[in-house]
């Protein structure tokens, strides 16, 4: 059996990006690409799309282009990549020409796998002349709904696009976006010419984000609440106005928070240096406008604020949405007062065009609805877009975990009364004036309407206002009043309501979270994604302070050495040996090489410091990985059975690479496995053997460049694997 499985995904997955399994849709489009197909890919900001062809980059012949407007990112994403041992370029307008000369030669050379690529460079003549003459594997078009004008981010230069298709017939085109309308979908196939693509459709919950809103009574207290839970983790707090920025940002200054303002106001040069002590690590909170937009992709921040109300529910799904790219639990609470609409629609007023103006009303008027909701928030923001979503309790919104603890209250009579009041002052009033009716107020728009003469003028007493426009919330959550659209919504009683008038049967709402002052207890917010992994805080800060030192010194973003995932994995699990380290999610060959030697020292001299017991290195223990002993477990059992590697692959549906793997770590763990049917040639054994001797055991990464291409990370594993079992490797 061939074990040169040189281009197995599986194992360039591990090798290159420290992974072992893919996530979501993502083999299938790899898989897809791979046999030469277009493919269009929505999937949500975080889902993993840039793994979708920067994988099989690394597995084609000739290079990958992909084209991203997102000039200010492509340096970070490209130390990134060759972080993790992948030879990637970009060219664009901050790169010196001396530069771009160099890069090109390189390209041409074929020393390179990725090249990122501006859009505006595509309608430059010389550019297109040096494309022409490569070979190119992959087309990705990053951020592609900015090829379409329905979309909010409008690329002119993306109509360059087309060209650059009709240059590279046989290459596959894969399109890549988080903006999911369908109108902009079809207009990205359309402009790209993706007849046959096939579209791949990701869920667009972010189940690592709970979502909330606080009635907003003070910022300055307020924050300092919210940052404090998250302990000088990342935050991004979006403000209204420029002003605003300077004065929350001082204001927490002074409370003693690091906290810098970022808007379109301040030299390119300052926002240039904010953003960049906020991606390493050195500024942990951003007071900024929304113009602190597409340039921000650190990934672990871990708390984001609206101090004022987004314009539509697509600002809010997408600012919200910078908040856990790293798939780690976070938190994005909205401060709402009824006065931001007011500011907000002054603004829509000033616009001049009628239909302009109604469409960005209506915008406002669903964001304002989302403020307001009583039910699941996450639910309300996936039929936004479209998405079905069925689960009762999503388990991370505010509403759903109150009502998780609040239980339910009867309330059959305040219903009786509340429909009572819509129906008899004609179904031609809002919320506000059916509550004041309600309340009995001698607000002077109800005495103008006679409604103080009503029988439902001030029968209410038990309840306030606040918890009245909660019960109306809920009527309509249960479908008992209806919203009447247009510029003043209007409440009207539904068919239902008017059945529950008549029969007189008892209803129970949940249990309000108005209390007199409304919302003023926030609810703990729990992760709503997976379990979360118990590890060792304080490692995890040594770990992380570590991080800050290499890539201060590399000078690139704290990100690109290692993400809070695998931080958090080391942490729990105190890797003190290389083989041990390389098992961590995200340290692929290259990373295991250069950071491997000094974190596995940091973790050893911290156990050493606390008394904890060395974990053995193998063992893959610790009170959060029963898991992975156990898979080691199937594996060894479906051996002992007498089946073979392949055999195990296929029914246990994973790559032969990681069987392999598993024998190696089993084998250390004392079992006895017969490995020789698995071996290379004797004369390929010999060479393996050989550039081990030179470059050492620990890192299959050196080894493997050395040998070339023909040797595969499964040769070099088996071959390690029995000269343990001959007592052939030197111990350490
Ligand atoms: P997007 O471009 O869709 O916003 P990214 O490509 O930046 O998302 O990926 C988001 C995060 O998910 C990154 O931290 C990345 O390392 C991680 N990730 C991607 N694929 C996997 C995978 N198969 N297993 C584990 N983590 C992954
Ligand atoms: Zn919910």
């Amino acid at each position: 059996m061939s074990m040169t499985t040189a281009t197995d995904i599986h194992a360039l997955l591990k090798a290159h990006f420290g992974f072992d399994t893919f996530r979501g849709q993502q083999e299938a489009v790899v898989r897809r690409v791979l046999a030469g197909g277009d493919a269009l890919l929505l999937m949500p900001t975080g889902g993993g799309k840039s793994l979708c062809y920067q994988l099989p980059a690394l597995a084609m012949d000739g290079v990958t282009l992909v084209v991203s407007p997102l000039i200010a990112l492509m340096k970070d994403q490209v130390d990134g990549l060759n972080a993790n041992g992948i030879a990637a370029r970009f060219i664009n307008s901050t790169l010196p020409l001396r530069d771009v000369e160099r890069v090109q030669a390189e390209v041409r050379r074929g020393a390179v796998k990725i090249l990122y690529v501006a859009p505006e460079r595509l309608a430059v003549e010389g550019f297109r002349r040096f494309l022409s003459g490569l070979t190119v594997s992959l087309i990705a078009i990053d951020e592609a709904h900015c090829i379409s004008e329905w979309g909010h981010e409008f690329r002119p230069d993306y109509r360059n696009l087309r060209p650059l298709r009709e240059m590279f017939p046989n290459a596959p085109v894969l399109a890549l976006t988080a903006t999911a309308t369908e109108r902009v979908r079809r207009d990205i196939m359309e402009q790209l010419g993706l007849k046959g693509a096939e579209v791949f459709v990701s869920s667009f919950n972010r189940a690592n984000l709970t979502y909330s809103v606080q009635s907003k009574d003070s910022v300055e207290q307020q924050l300092p609440r919210l940052l404090s839970k998250w302990q000088g983790s990342p935050a991004i707090v979006y403000c209204y106005s420029r002003q605003e920025t300077e004065d929350v940002a001082s204001a927490l200054r002074v409370r003693g928070w690091t906290a810098r303002p970022y808007h379109a106001g301040l030299s390119a040069e300052e926002r240039r240096r904010t953003q960049e002590d906020f991606s390493r690590d050195r500024v942990p909170i951003i007071v900024a406008t929304i113009a602190f937009g597409m340039g921000g992709d650190k990934p672990d921040v871990r708390l984001v604020v609206h101090t004022s109300l987004p314009k539509s529910v697509e600002s809010y799904y997408q600012e919200t949405g910078r908040a856990g790219r790293d798939g780690l639990p976070s938190e994005c609470v909205l401060l709402y007062s009824y006065g931001d609409k007011a500011r907000q629609e002054y603004f829509i007023r000033q616009l001049e065009d009628e239909g302009e103006r109604r469409n960005a009303q209506a915008k406002l008027d669903q964001m304002v609805r989302f403020a307001q909701l009583h039910t699941c928030r996450r639910r309300y923001l996936l039929e936004y877009f479209g998405e079905r979503w069925d689960a009762d309790d999503c388990g991370g919104c505010d509403v759903c975990l109150a009502s998780q603890d609040r239980g339910e209250f009867d309330a059959t009579e305040i219903a009786q009364k509340a429909l009572s009041a819509v129906v008899r002052t004609g179904e031609r009033y809002g919320e506000t004036h059916i509550t004041g009716v309600l309340v009995g107020s001698k607000e002077k728009r109800i005495l103008a309407a006679d409604h103080d003469n009503l029988s439902v003028y001030g029968i209410v007493r038990d309840f306030d206002r606040n918890q009245l426009r909660e019960v109306l919330g809920l009527l309509r959550a249960r479908g008992l009043l209806a919203l009447n659209e247009g510029e003043y919504p209007t409440l009207r009683v539904t068919d239902a309501g008017r059945e529950f008038l008549q029969n007189r049967s008892p209803l129970s709402l949940p249990r309000l979270r108005a209390e007199g002052k409304p919302a003023s207890r926030a609810p703990e917010m729990k992760p709503s994604a997976g379990a979360p992994l118990e590890y060792d805080e304080d490692l995890f800060e040594e770990l992380r302070a570590l991080r800050r030192r290499i890539a201060d010194e590399q000078d690139v973003p704290a990100f690109v050495v290692f993400g809070d995932v695998a931080l958090r994995h080391m942490a729990a699990r105190r890797p003190e040996t290389l083989q041990a380290f390389e098992r961590v999610p995200g340290v692929g060959q290259a990373k295991l090489a250069a950071y491997g030697a000094a974190f596995t020292e940091a973790i050893r001299r911290y156990a050493d410091e606390h008394g904890l017991p060395a974990r053995a290195s193998v063992n893959m223990g610790g009170s959060s990985s029963g898991r992975r002993g156990a898979t080691y477990e199937k594996t060894w059992e479906m051996l002992a059975q007498g089946l073979s590697v392949e055999a195990v692959a296929r029914e246990r549906e994973l790559a032969p690479g990681t069987v392999i793997r598993h024998i190696e770590v089993l084998t250390m763990q004392g079992k006895s496995i017969d490995i020789t049917s698995l071996l290379p040639s004797p004369e390929r054994r010999r060479d393996i053997e050989e550039a081990f001797k030179r470059l050492g055991y620990a890192q299959l990464g050196p080894v493997r460049e050395s040998l070339g291409d023909e040797y595969s990370y499964e040769d070099l594993t088996i071959v390690r694997t029995w000269l343990r079992q001959q007592g052939r490797l030197p111990k350490g």
